[in-house]
Order: C-alpha cells, then sequence, then structure tokens
C-alpha cells in the first residue's frame, strides 16, 4: 500500500512496492537477476489501492482526458449462431476484437501507454513486434500526436508493416526474429530516451488489456465460464487475467473464469513450462501465426502463475489446425481472423474434441459434440479474436489453396 495513491505499482516476483513514476518499467530489484535468455524479471503489476466502478476508465492507472481521440475497445461480442449450431453450444461467443482501429487487440495496450505518455510528457514511444504491436502503435501514436520508433522482423507480413509506414512510424526492419527486435528496441530507448512500449516490460501493457475483461463481464452481465486466449508472449492472457481480478476486488465476480491458452504446437514456451513446471530453454520458434511466435515469452512469469493460481490450461495447435480453424471461422460466422487468433478457435474445438469435424461433415449441422473437456453445452463459452485476416492474406490464401 503506497500512502495517498488510488494506483501503484507491486513487483510480481518479489511484493515490493513502487509509486508509479514515468520512468520505471521494471523491479529494479528482480530485473538485476535477469537471467539470459528467460521471461522478464521483475514485471511491474499495478494495484488499485480501492475499490471503485465498474466502467472501465475508473479502473484504470491513467485518467481519461490523457486518452487519445481514436475509438479503441468496445468490441462486439458475436452470437455465432451456426457455430453455436454446429457443435452444440448454446452459450458460444466470439469477443472480436479484430475491429479494433488498427484491427488487432493490440490498440488496448498501445491505447493507454498513449495516455501514459501524454499525462508524463513523453514526446516519442518505441516498441519492438511481430507486427501488431507495431502497427497498433503507430496508429494510436498517430491519434495521439506521438512520434513512433518501431523495430519489426523484415520477414513480418507486409499489411503490418505497410500499415505502419502509413500512420508515419519511423520504422527499422531488424534481419532476425522478434526476439533480438526486442533487444534492439530496448537498447534504443536507453540511447535515445523516450517511452518503451515493449510488451511486459512496460507495466501499462498488461493494465490496458485488462480492459477485455471488463467489456465481456459488462456485455454478459456476468462472468463466463470459460475463455480461449491465444498466446505467445502471454502478455493478452495476463491482462484477460489482471481484468477480471480487479472485478473479482470490486466485488462484482466471485470466481475466476477457466482460462485456456492456447500456442502454435511451434512455439509453446507458455505451455511447456507449465508442464515443466518453469520455463526451459528456448527453442526456435516455427508457426504460420506469425503474432504468437515467440522463443522467449516476456511476459511468461505473469502468465504462468496466473495459470497456476487460477487452475488454467494451456493446449497447442498445428499449423494446419490453425489453418482450417480460421477458414472454418471464416465460412460459418463471416468472422476473418488472422491465424494467432484463429488459433484459439481451433484450440476451443480441440478442447471440445471437435478438431476435425470440419473436414469429415462439411455442411451437415448439429453433428458436432458439446461436453468435449468438460464443458458443457449450457456453458458460458467466449473466444477472444484478436486479429483482423487482412492483416496476413498469404497465411489466409494458403489456408484456402490459393496462389496469389
Ligand atoms: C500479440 C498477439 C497475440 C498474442 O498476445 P501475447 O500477449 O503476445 O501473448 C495473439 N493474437 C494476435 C493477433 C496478436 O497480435
Amino acid at each position: 500500500m503506497i500512502e495517498g495513491e488510488s494506483f501503484y505499482y507491486r513487483c510480481i516476483d518479489c511484493g515490493r512496492e513502487y509509486r508509479i513514476e514515468p520512468d520505471l518499467m521494471l523491479c529494479p530489484e528482480c530485473s538485476r537477476r535477469q537471467g539470459s535468455d528467460k521471461p522478464l524479471r521483475g514485471v511491474l503489476e499495478v494495484v488499485i489501492a480501492r475499490p471503485t466502478g465498474g466502467d472501465v476508465y475508473s479502473l484504470l492507472p491513467v485518467e481519461r482526458e490523457y486518452f487519445p481521440s481514436i475509438p479503441v475497445g468496445n468490441t462486439p461480442m458475436w452470437r455465432p449462431l451456426r457455430v453455436r449450431a454446429k457443435y452444440g453450444f448454446e452459450k458460444l461467443y466470439l469477443k472480436d476484437d479484430t475491429l479494433n482501429p488498427t484491427g488487432s487487440f493490440k490498440d488496448r495496450a498501445s491505447y493507454l501507454v498513449a495516455a501514459f505518455a501524454k499525462k508524463y510528457g513523453f514526446k516519442s514511444i518505441t516498441v519492438a513486434s511481430t507486427g501488431n504491436a507495431a502497427s497498433s502503435m503507430a496508429g494510436v501514436g498517430a491519434a495521439a500526436g506521438i512520434r513512433v520508433k518501431i523495430f519489426i522482423p523484415s520477414s513480418a507480413p507486409r499489411a503490418k508493416m505497410v500499415q505502419s509506414y502509413q500512420y508515419g512510424a519511423e520504422v527499422t526492419l531488424v534481419e532476425g526474429t522478434y526476439d533480438e527486435a526486442f533487444d534492439e528496441s530496448i537498447r534504443y530507448t536507453r540511447v535515445h530516451g523516450g517511452l518503451n512500449r515493449n510488451t511486459a516490460y512496460n507495466p501499462m501493457t498488461i493494465e490496458g488489456k485488462k480492459t477485455v475483461s471488463i467489456e465481456i463481464f459488462n456485455q454478459l452481465g456476468y462472468a463466463p465460464d470459460y475463455i480461449f486466449v491465444p498466446v505467445g508472449d502471454g502478455v493478452i492472457l495476463s491482462g484477460v487475467y489482471k481484468g477480471f481480478k480487479d472485478l473479482m476486488k470490486s466485488g462484482f465476480i466471485g470466481r475466476m473464469p477457466v482460462i485456456y491458452g492456447v500456442q502454435a504446437e511451434g512455439s509453446s514456451a507458455i505451455c511447456r513450462a507449465l508442464k515443466a513446471g518453469d520455463f526451459g530453454k528456448p527453442v526456435v520458434a516455427r508457426t504460420v501465426a506469425d503474432s504468437i511466435s515467440v522463443e522467449i515469452p516476456r511476459g511468461g512469469y505473469y502468465a504462468l502463475k496466473a495459470l497456476k493460481e487460477f487452475n488454467g490450461r494451456c493446449i497447442t495447435v498445428s499449423d494446419d489446425e490453425i489453418l482450417g480453424a480460421q477458414r472454418e471461422l471464416a465460412s460459418l460466422s463471416g468472422l476473418f481472423a488472422e491465424p494467432a487468433s484463429a488459433a484459439a478457435y481451433a484450440g476451443f474445438l480441440k478442447v471440445t474434441g471437435n478438431l476435425g469435424v470440419v473436414e469429415r461433415e462439411e455442411g451437415s449441422f448439429l453433428r458436432g459434440k458439446s461436453g468435449g473437456g468438460g464443458i458443457k453445452a449450457s456453458d458460458t463459452v467466449v473466444v477472444l479474436l484478436t486479429g483482423s485476416g487482412l492483416k496476413d492474406i498469404d497465411a489466409a490464401a494458403r489456408g484456402v489453396g490459393i496462389k496469389i
């Protein structure tokens, strides 16, 4: 408890508490123990000192006046009737974050980071990204009038790159992986100053992403039983947990939903850690779902801790399963999601024992099954769709077997 503050930071590793300061990103004590090739040590969680109302802004640590004028969040919850009919889940919902201004969930974090930058007078923001965080920060930064410098792998999908240039960001293409871009951007901020928005590193990223849980609660009027979340660095997962934790603390909900983290088989550091108890050596990441292609999940410790504490689950899906799920979701609901976000839908199909039903029984509805994975037909299930299919049309073309 920090005297006189409505919001403050608590280190997720040692529990030390700190006043929110513009230049404080990680716990100074724990970040000194940072192991190479490990998730970030000393990640800071925002703590709400006093329970507040359930509206989104009252639960955020930056005042409303600092947010840029771009309509982030308040995304729709779809009732996908044909998917419901096919598999027998009466209360299946799709939380459609592809409809954020820059086409991805990342806008939730960028929005709060931009407000934070405005409040503390930062003129520039730097970020490393597989593509979506970069294009998101570029777009939200444009609305806020903040200079944005981004580091993305030269292999990033072209749409995400072009978007970033369109929004006027300064782009550095890194000949290497996202993990290398991450390190390069931290070095850049150390030398040139400005605010760094790297995921998990900047505490406002987890905090901004929590808004999705508050919206889901407000849209349903209750907390769902299950949520499927795609996982790369683990910060969306952490944010989803953080939102429900704040709702519990404020007395709005009595229990935590069961959260399924879904990873690609070729990029599954968090699933492996949940099984093994801790993070091992990084494994080269390879998946069609570029947004969740991560070797060192920077937000890994928060995600792992939350999964353990709240009995969450983690599952993996193959690239073929992801592309099949992407196509099925689009053709059965009208929601066209990029591979990383279709992974969440593939995870839902897999857990409920419905993967492959697509292929075998095309066109025949009411043949799928509910009940798999302990999920009942009457349970409320939310699948979080995090990025638009237009973000990576090359992968989408592959999924429908055409050459473009
Ligand atoms: C970033 C991203 C994810 C994964 O989020 P993490 O915080 O890295 O786990 C999933 N889907 C899309 C579309 C993303 O851009």
